[in-house]
């Protein structure tokens, strides 16, 4: 049983994870860095330790540091929230050596799934659809120009060990290939320290569809449904809904099926969520990658599975076998999260960073708000820009939309540069409202927004 968890985190998540924590009487460690003192993580912590510097490279980046602490403190697991450690396979391997467990899958799984085109190729080999490339890397730029000529422009070269949007790019035709080619091996070594880069058709008019899914250690895998996050910024999802408005049943049925045998592949346990393309012009969908954590998103899925996932995590890691019979994902409910980041919409996204002069979350039936700002708390330069997740829910999509509103509409957050007047702008558009719109929503000239 475990009865000390250290979170290897902060913001938001971390405080989520706690909360869970003390649901189930286990003891939360924080772990902190010097400008972080005053986070309202550290006082929700039943013990918090300072890790090092401002800088995450230092502090929550810092696998040794973090593994001390937990050691000292008598931890018996570590649960590393989202972004940071979250898909570092070495951390999760030196957990496994230290007798700590891993809240998160094992580190072959993450390995796997963390090179994107190995992952692509065991994915064919499962029978899940990809879109259509190269066979892994590319060897050089003859190797390019030859896929690229079967499957047709245009194309998208990505880095293999990429990740946030960053080492991609679209190559529309056959002239810009050379340059394209250059440009993101060498983004690719310089950003992730390995030049491999391969090669796919560029989906044009597509949804961000993925599956959320729950594995146990007895190879038992169920998934809970999907979330639709196609309101992106800069390839960053902002608004998030579950079900999705684009697939029906028969879809929405293969897409789940196909994220389970995703995770049977990798021989997966704890929570994960594979994320597809869905064509909207033919209908298709494909893998597109796992994300091998909790995600920013998951409460969604909870709220209408009626489930603590970062309670499953726990109790998976303890053991716990999951009925494969009672796939879930099948919910009368509808949820919608709107993303609240400290930046200036008007201003290309710029961060703010500021003190908090006046904060008075939403409430009231069907609001469920996550974050950790409170008044005259400061918020820092070093970190994320997400400072609270809104997540509403209901009966229909207008109902949840429409509660949505009044929940922006009733959040009152000064000091900073927040991005909520502009989320309410999203709900109000008529493409939104009238689900006609793909991942390139927000990035085409939108007078409305
Ligand atoms: P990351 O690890 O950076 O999240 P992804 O493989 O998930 O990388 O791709 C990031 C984004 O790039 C996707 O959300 C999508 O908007 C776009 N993208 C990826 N693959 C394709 C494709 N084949 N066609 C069109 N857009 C794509
Ligand atoms: P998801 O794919 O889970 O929706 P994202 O990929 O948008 O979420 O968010 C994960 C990212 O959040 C990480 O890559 C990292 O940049 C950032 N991040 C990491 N830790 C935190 C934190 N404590 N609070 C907010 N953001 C964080
Ligand atoms: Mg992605």
């Amino acid at each position: 049983m475990i009865k000390k968890v250290l979170i290897a985190n902060r913001g938001e998540i971390a405080i989520r994870i706690m909360r869970t924590c003390k649901d189930l009487g286990i003891k939360a460690v924080g772990v902190f860095s010097e400008s972080d003192r005053d986070s309202l993580h550290v006082q929700f912590a039943d013990e918090a330790y300072c890790i090092g510097p401002s800088e995450s490279s230092k502090s929550y980046l810092s696998i040794s540091r973090i593994i001390t602490i937990a050691k000292l403190s008598k931890c018996d697991a570590i649960h590393p929230g989202y972004g940071y450690l979250s898909e570092n396979a070495e951390f999760a391997e030196l957990c496994d050596e230290m007798d700590i467990e891993f809240l998160g899958p094992s580190s072959n799984a993450i390995k796997n799934m963390g090179l994107k085109d190995i992952a692509k190729e065991m994915m064919k080999k499962a029978d899940v659809p990809v879109v259509p490339g190269s066979n892994g890397i590319l060897r050089d730029l003859n190797d390019a120009y030859r896929v690229a000529d079967k499957v047709g422009y245009p194309v998208i070269l990505k880095a293999s060990s990429g990740g946030g949007g960053k080492g991609i790019r679209v190559v529309k035709d056959k002239k810009a290939m050379s340059d394209a080619f250059n440009l993101t091996k060498e983004e690719a070594r310089k950003s992730f320290d390995n030049s491999d880069i391969y090669l796919e058709k560029y989906i044009e008019d597509f949804r961000h569809i993925e599956i959320q899914i729950l594995g146990d250690k007895y190879g038992n895998i169920i998934q809970l449904g999907e979330r639709d996050c196609t309101v992106q910024r800069k390839m960053q999802k902002i608004i998030e809904e579950t079900p999705s408005p684009s697939i029906n049943n028969s879809i929405r049925k293969k897409m789940g099926d196909a994220a389970v045998q995703a995770a049977l592949a990798v021989n997966y346990h704890s929570a994960g969520t594979v994320e597809f393309i869905f064509d909207r012009t033919t209908e298709n969908f494909y893998f597109m990658e796992m994300n091998t954590r909790i995600q920013v998103e998951h409460p969604i899925t909870e709220i209408v599975n009626d489930i603590d996932l970062v309670a499953e995590q726990i109790k998976i890691a303890e053991g716990k076998q999951l009925d494969t019979n009672k796939n879930l994902g099948k919910a009368n409910k509808f949820a919608m999260e709107c993303r609240i980041n400290a930046e200036n919409p008007d201003n290309n996204f710029a961060p703010s960073v500021g003190e908090i002069t006046r904060y008075i979350p939403p409430g009231g039936y069907g609001v469920r708000v996550d974050s950790f700002l409170y008044t005259n708390y400061k918020t820092k330069p070093f970190y994320d820009s997400l400072v609270a997740k809104v997540v509403t829910f209901g009966y229909s999509r207008k109902e949840v939309i429409d509660r949505m509103i009044r929940a922006l509409e009733e959040f009152q957050l000064e000091g900073i540069d927040t991005n909520i007047v502009f989320n309410i702008k999203i709900l109000k558009n008529k493409n939104f409202l009238l689900n006609n719109y793909n991942t390139n929503f927000l990035n085409e000239d939108n007078s409305e927004i």
